[in-house]
Order: C-alpha cells, then sequence, then structure tokens
C-alpha cells in the first residue's frame, strides 16, 4: 500500500482505517449467488447482532447512511400519517428533510444547536397527536451533542403504534447503544464513522414492528424496501449485489471490535472525549455542545480565541493530520475534533500536542 503523503484523518468521517482492515478488502472476489458469500452474510449476521445488541436482524445495504434514511422514513410512515423529527444540527435537519421529500408528513421539535432533545419534549408532544415514528440522532455530529436515547426511548415507546428510528451513524461502536434493551425499532448507521471501515456500506437493526408496518405502506420504492431485504436476509442474500470488498472488512473488523468488547469501546471512546475536553478548556477554549451531552466520539470545540480555522488546518496538514474547519451555520466559530474509531488515547495526544504547537502553548 502506498503510505507517502498520507494525512491521519482526525475528521468526524471518513475515519483513519487500520491498514489490515483496507487489506481485508482486497480478497478474491465472489459471486454474491454463490454459498461462499451465504457463509459470509451470516457470519456478519450474527457478529453484527451482537454489535447492536439486538436478537432480531441487521440489513446490509450498499449504499451510505443517507440511504437507510430513506428507507427507515419511506417504510415507517404511512400515507396518512405524521413523523416526528428531533432537530438540532445538520444531520437532523438534513433527515427531516429526506423525510419530506420522499413525501412524507413531518412535524419537529427543534433545539438551538449545541443543545440536546429531551424526554420531556418529546413527551409533551406524543401527548397532543399521533405519530407513525419518532426520528432521532443519537450523536450530532455538526454539534457534538449526544442525545438521551434511553431515555426519549422510554417515552416513545409508551405509544404502541410509534416507531423509535435512531440514526446512530458517528455513535455506533463509539457511544452507548442497546437497541432491544433500550426498545429501538431501527438504528442505522453508516460505516465510515466510529465503525472505522471505509465508506460505502451502511447497516440496520430492524424490528418486526418495523417489517409490520412496512406491509401497510404504499409506494416503499424498490431499493430500500424493507420487505424485499428481509426476504433476502432469510436466505443470507441481498435483492442486488451488495460491496462484496466492504464486508470482507466488515467481518475483519467485527472480530477485532468483538475481541475489544463493546464496553471498553466504550469506555476508550469516553476517555478521549474527556482527554479532549480537560485540552480544550485549559487552553482557554469552549465546549460548543451542553453540558451533560457532550459526544463521546466528536467534539465542537468552540473557538473563543478567534485563530484562523484554516491556518490551524493546514499547519496541521504540516503535521500529517487532516483535521476538520467546522461544518455548516457553525463554521469558523467551532472546529471538531473527532475521537472515535480504533483511534488510541496516544493518538489522540499526538493531535492535541500538533495543536498546542500551532497555539504556541
Ligand atoms: C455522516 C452522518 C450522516 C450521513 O451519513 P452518510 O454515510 O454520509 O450518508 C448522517 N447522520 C449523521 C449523524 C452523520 O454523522
Amino acid at each position: 500500500m502506498k503510505t507517502d503523503g498520507h494525512k491521519r484523518l482526525v475528521i468526524p468521517g471518513p475515519v483513519e482505517v487500520r491498514p489490515e482492515i483496507l487489506e481485508a478488502q482486497t480478497e478474491w472476489m465472489i459471486g454474491h449467488r454463490s454459498s461462499a458469500f451465504a457463509d459470509l452474510f451470516a457470519r456478519l449476521q450474527g457478529k453484527l447482532k451482537q454489535a447492536f445488541q439486538t436478537e432480531s436482524r441487521v440489513f446490509v445495504s450498499g449504499s451510505s447512511g443517507t440511504g437507510l434514511w430513506e428507507g427507515a422514513s419511506r417504510n415507517c410512515i404511512r400515507d396518512d400519517q405524521k413523523a416526528l423529527h428531533l432537530v438540532g444540527g445538520a444531520f437532523s435537519e438534513r433527515w427531516a428533510e429526506v423525510s419530506n421529500l420522499n413525501g412524507k408528513d413531518v412535524d419537529v421539535i427543534e433545539v438551538e444547536w449545541g443543545q440536546a432533545h429531551t424526554p420531556e419534549m418529546v413527551a409533551d408532544t406524543l401527548k397532543k397527536g399521533h405519530y407513525d415514528a419518532v426520528c432521532v440522532v443519537h450523536n450530532e455530529t455538526s454539534t457534538g451533542v449526544t442525545n438521551p436515547i434511553q431515555a426519549i426511548a422510554e417515552v416513545v415507546n409508551q405509544y404502541e403504534d410509534t416507531l423509535l428510528l435512531v440514526d446512530t451513524v458517528s455513535g455506533f461502536l463509539g457511544a452507548e447503544l442497546r437497541v432491544d434493551d433500550w426498545g429501538i425499532d431501527i438504528a442505522l448507521t453508516s460505516s465510515q464513522k466510529a465503525f472505522a471501515l471505509p465508506p460505502g456500506i451502511a447497516f440496520a437493526a430492524v424490528s418486526d414492528r418495523v417489517l409490520e408496518r412496512a406491509k401497510a405502506v404504499t409506494n416503499r420504492g424498490y431499493y430500500f424496501d424493507f420487505i424485499e431485504i428481509e426476504k433476502s436476509l432469510l436466505k443470507n442474500n441481498t435483492p442486488s449485489t451488495p460491496p462484496i470488498p466492504l464486508m470482507f472488512a466488515a467481518d475483519r473488523q467485527l472480530d477485532d471490535i468483538l475481541n475489544e468488547g463493546l464496553e471498553n469501546r466504550w469506555q476508550r471512546h469516553t476517555e478521549m472525549r474527556d482527554l479532549t475536553h480537560q485540552w480544550a478548556l485549559s487552553r482557554e477554549l469552549g465546549l460548543f455542545a451542553a453540558d451533560g451531552y457532550r459526544s463521546p466520539t466528536v467534539t465542537a470545540v468552540a473557538n473563543t480565541k478567534d485563530f484562523d480555522i484554516n491556518e490551524m488546518a493546514k499547519f496541521m496538514s504540516g503535521k500529517g493530520f487532516s483535521m476538520d474547519k467546522g461544518y455548516g451555520k457553525i463554521k469558523g466559530k467551532t472546529f471538531r475534533i473527532a475521537h472515535m474509531g480504533d483511534m488510541q488515547p496516544s493518538e489522540l495526544e499526538e493531535v492535541l500536542a500538533g495543536l498546542d504547537d500551532f497555539l504556541g502553548v
């Protein structure tokens, strides 16, 4: 593999992928209707169920996470019903838009960027009318906020006909998530965030309730029709050609993740969050996300020193790191340090030392 000129990715996706995982993609191709593929699919299914902490099933999608947004909205919201989207950052905003663009009727609970959604807000709204689904982002990557999914789930689960759909794209395998115990109907994720795989494949834990609902929805489309995907899944297969090299990589990566242990992995992320906070606060920088809801996988640092973030990124590039320059409407006022995936605390310390050199401290 060419390594010259590589900048280590400290951006919140795609994240740095270990060479052995990249290597796993280079196995000989197999046909997706072969028994070798069915074996791979079944093997992956078992490991994915452990990773999501679910007994039901995990869909494997040849798309990025955005595709599964479309799938979730499309399969779970009936024509004459509505979805409730919890919006508080660039990604939650976009998912609400995706539901809308798929012809769904959408209400939102909007909080200021940097704030979290509380179970009380959701309880108040659900009292007022029926929603087919509540759509929430676990870890809002644009602001570094982790929403209290377990507590929100307790509220949503009081309503039998309301599904809980969770985008855990940048939370999964970095922040605690227990699909069955918490009562989540869909937990969808991409590969290129805390999963630390290359981009191009996405996964969703899907409950039986979702499949029941999907049967009552007309116009589910084809590519993300959950009924079709389930039919294939039962045969250890996918309706269309899947990203086989990425499945090889996922198979290998899940071995390492399950060996590390989910709780250890969550703990490592929490440690990296704390390291980042200590660093930022001791350098008189701020933390953008509300106290109590700060993400274990990504920190949005408030640029209270008003330094030039582009200059910072250029300086860090010279040290071999690819840095984020902020996202959406808070670009310039904040920048994000991703501490997710297979990054170790010692590697994060190298990043922070580089930033110290830039700040001259
Ligand atoms: C990155 C991200 C997405 C979009 O995922 P893609 O894989 O780029 O489609 C959605 N939600 C969140 C929270 C993200 O961080």
